[in-house]
């Protein structure tokens, strides 16, 4: 769908709302009309900063780390069937990605801000970092879309269990199981895996986009449904400002949308300068500055096997990456190579799909178009039902 790119733009149309399609008419619209039910939606993109791996994308390393762990394919590691049966690959990628790990971003900060001058009618994300709790933002504000580590279950019975004990799992790399007498049952963080419904919270909000008297679009692809809905369904007159790297969706196609390409960090703090909060942003941004000693302790640790491990696999990886980009016959041979690798099972990093999937990624790397902001054919998409945003399909196949 990055070809919604090509929707018309508006640019010739007079803004209706928006005395011009600037951040600074964004910014003194809000002055001026008491702006208070402000939906922000966003994705991976306001993440990246923070440092945290584009876990889907298959250039980043992480599923060649997790490659070692036999995998029968990369995204297995979501696959809530495989993980019935082997919960230990996502156990390691959860150490990696575990909340505590990364600071929020002055993204989030700014989300958080919003929050704090009593702006923000909800948060819906994609992502399952829990940064913009971390930022300020109460669960009430946020709608996680594809869940997150915020809460976990058996996923037999549904019996919650307790927040510490998954942290002292995690950071073990240690599978827990449910605390009911006689279950047994594995237990999850409350994150969407492939073949698993969204959350309730996303469909009783769904609607929220309409009664927005502002929406903020940052950081996605809007690639994957239905999140990639919600922008449509703010009103017609209601000004909508995309900040991202590209422009995405429909955004950008109405008189009263703003795009702002580039970097999420610095499109916020545009945006912060011209409503003067650029001060108070950066202030709040500093408070959440996590322990650095804890950090600098991390650092410091002398690297066990383990770690050694990972870096020599990322440092193949990239070597891989760019063997890709060279000539045809760099390519060609790195094939081979690839093969003979792959063939020990032990290097699949390109984490080809399993047998079990293969037709449904392949209707979905139809539907979703990859691109670079993050989301990709690797999104959640397969779990998602509700396909009521009508998306360039293969109609023709
Ligand atoms: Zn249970």
């Amino acid at each position: 769908m990055g070809n919604e790119s090509s929707t018309p733009v508006a640019e010739d149309v007079p803004p209706v709302t928006l005395y011009g399609r600037t951040v600074e008419a964004v910014a003194d619209y809000i002055k001026k009309n008491n702006v208070k039910r402000v939906v922000v939606m966003t994705g991976a993109g306001i993440s990246t900063s923070a440092g945290i791996p584009d876990f889907r994308s298959h250039d980043t390393g992480l599923y060649a780390n997790l490659a070692r762990l036999n995998l029968p394919y990369a995204e297995a590691v979501f696959d809530i069937s495989y993980f019935r049966s082997n919960p230990r690959p996502f156990y390691e990628l959860a150490h990696e990605l575990y909340p505590g790990k990364y600071r929020p971003t002055v993204t989030h900060a700014f989300v958080s801000l919003l929050h704090k001058k009593g702006m923000l009618l909800k948060a819906f994300t994609q992502n399952i970092d829990c940064l913009e709790r971390e930022a300020g933002v109460p669960g009430d504000k946020i709608v996680e879309a594809h869940g997150s580590f915020a809460t976990q279950r058996c996923i037999d019975c549904g019996l919650e269990y307790p927040e510490d004990r998954m942290k002292e799992a995690i950071a073990i790399k240690e599978v827990p199981y449910c605390e009911r007498t006689r279950c047994g049952g594995l237990v999850k963080p409350d994150i969407v895996f492939f073949g698993e419904a969204l959350p309730e919270s996303f469909h009783r909000n769904r609607g929220l986009p309409a009664s927005a008297d502002l929406a903020i679009v940052m950081g996605t692809s809007l690639t994957v449904q239905p999140f990639a809905s919600l922008p449509s369904f703010v009103r017609e007159e209601t000004p909508r400002i995309l900040i991202n790297m590209e422009r995405v969706g429909n955004l950008g196609s109405r008189p009263d949308d703003v795009v702002l390409l580039g970097d999420c960090d610095e499109g916020v703090r545009k945006l912060a300068d011209a409503l003067g909060w650029r001060e108070e942003l950066e202030e709040l941004w500093e408070s959440k500055n996590p322990n650095k000693s804890m950090q600098e302790k991390e650092e410091t640790k002398p690297k066990d096997k383990q770690a050694e491990l990972d870096e020599k696999i990322e440092e193949l990886t990239r070597g891989i990456d760019k063997t890709l980009k060279l000539s045809e016959d760099h390519q060609k041979q790195f094939e081979k190579d690839f093969k003979e690798r792959d063939d020990t099972g032990k290097l699949n990093v390109l984490g080809e799909p399993g047998p079990s999937i293969t037709k449904t990624k392949k209707q979905e790397q139809d539907d979703t178009q990859v691109n670079d902001s993050g989301a990709t054919k690797d999104d959640l998409s397969h779990v998602y039902p509700h396909k009521d945003v009508k998306s360039p399909e293969k109609s023709s196949l």
